[in-house]
Parts: C-alpha cells; sequence; structure tokens
C-alpha cells in the first residue's frame, strides 16, 4: 500500500478533498487489516488484542485529523508565498531585460496556488507592446521558478510611484491637450501624430508633422513657453519631415 501522503489525482488538481478522501479509504482498509488480526487473536484467547486493535485504529484516526485540521488552518491563515519565495521571485523580475524595479510584489493563496501581483518599472519611452512583452517575460520566468501560481497580475509603470508622487489622474487627456494644441499653434497639420509621456504630474509632448519645405516650422521654444502656464505642462518637442512641395 502507497502511504505517501498526496495520492497522484489529488496532488495534480491540488485538492485537499479528494486527498482526504484517498486516506478514508487508506484507513479503513487499515483498520479493516488491525479488526482481522485482533478478532483472530481474540478467537485464538488473546482479548488484550483487542484492546491494542483499538489503541492503534484511534491513534490513526486522530494522526490523520490532526494533519489535515493543521494543513487547513495553515492554508487559512497564510495569506501568501513565505518571506524567501517572495524574495526569490522578486529577484527573477528584477532580472528580466527592461525592468528598472519592481514593487510591490503581493501574493494571496487560493487553496494551494498562488495569485501574484507586481509592478515592474519601465522605460517611459518604450512603447505600450513593449512594456507588455517585457511584463510576459516576467511571468515566463516567474512560473518556471514556482509551479503552483495561478494567476499573474502585473502592472507596467513608467515610474517608479513609491518614489515619486503618484501621476494624478487629475490630468488632462488626449482631446483637452489637442485642443490646446490647436490653440497655440497655427496651421497644424492635420496629419500630425501626437505622442504624450504622463511623468512627474505633468505632461510632455512630442509632435510629429510632416510640413513642406516652403512653409516655417512651429516655433517649438515659444509654444512651450505659451504653455507654460498650464500647469500640467512639462515640455513638447517637435518631429518634422519635409515634404515635397
Ligand atoms: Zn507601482
Amino acid at each position: 500500500m502507497d502511504l505517501s501522503l498526496h495520492t497522484p489525482v489529488g496532488i495534480a488538481i491540488r485538492s485537499d478533498l479528494i486527498i482526504a478522501n484517498a486516506w478514508h479509504s487508506r484507513t479503513d482498509a487499515l483498520s479493516s487489516v488491525v479488526v482481522l488480526f485482533s478478532t483472530i487473536g481474540a478467537m485464538l484467547g488473546y482479548l488484550w488484542l483487542d484492546i491494542l486493535a483499538a489503541v492503534i485504529i484511534s491513534g490513526i484516526i486522530i494522526h490523520i485529523g490532526w494533519r489535515f485540521t493543521r494543513d487547513s488552518v495553515k492554508e487559512l491563515v497564510d495569506t501568501g508565498l513565505s518571506p524567501e519565495d517572495t524574495e526569490a521571485l522578486k529577484h527573477i523580475a528584477s532580472k528580466t531585460d527592461g525592468v528598472r524595479n519592481v514593487h510591490e510584489l503581493r501574493s494571496r493563496r487560493m487553496g494551494h496556488d498562488i495569485l501574484l501581483d507586481v509592478h515592474l518599472v519601465v522605460s517611459p519611452e518604450i512603447s505600450v507592446s513593449e512594456g507588455h512583452q517585457i511584463g510576459m517575460q516576467v511571468v515566463k520566468a516567474m512560473r518556471n521558478a514556482l509551479d503552483n501560481i495561478l494567476d499573474i497580475n502585473f502592472h507596467i509603470d513608467a515610474e517608479n510611484d513609491e518614489i515619486h508622487p503618484q501621476t494624478s489622474e487629475q490630468l488632462p487627456a488626449r482631446a483637452e491637450i489637442r485642443e490646446v494644441l490647436h490653440q497655440h499653434i497655427e496651421n497644424l497639420p492635420s496629419n500630425n501624430r501626437l505622442r504624450l509621456h504622463y511623468l512627474r504630474n505633468r505632461v510632455h509632448m512630442e509632435l510629429f508633422m510632416e510640413i513642406p519645405e516652403s512653409e516655417a516650422l512651429p516655433d517649438a521654444r515659444q509654444i512651450s513657453e505659451d504653455l507654460g502656464r498650464y500647469a500640467w505642462f512639462g515640455s513638447l518637442r517637435i518631429w518634422h519631415a519635409h515634404t515635397e512641395n
């Protein structure tokens, strides 16, 4: 009889109910054997065997009952990963290419599974898709390290919100900023592209445009000065390409 604590199916799907049920069957089988011997013994005149059997069976029941109670209580009380595992995962994330800082690594348990939450600081200049890709690499490396991670939720941060004040959600959105730009830049070409960086509680703008060679470029310095009146204004860079006239 296999007396290892976890049955293959129970451990595969990590169900305490199945594991406990398997133990129920095992103790039934085990106590039947003990009862059989004690009964044969009693019939042969060794009455003390009956008492011994009762003691052995209660011992088995108490032992297994204690183990499952202890494991369940531990599971309810344990809020997450051990400090060592948390450190190890943090290390893995911070070693991933493109990650500048790791913070707020939080874990919760759901049964035997682990749910993770982590903030990853990446360069604010990279694209959304590259940031997401870096996050996926962290997820892959963490899953390789611990096999019972059920889900990892990552936040991509452009700045470390533990050190800097969090960039406010009160900052103006794209539509409002576009309107401001149209007010301050004459003849803003309609095919312009605007990239916004919300950093350190300011909005930094990159404006990409194509402009005919014969036309004057907007004066970035003058426009920046004008925009300085807005508390949210950080900086403005204008990128241009000349088109044929
Ligand atoms: Zn953060």
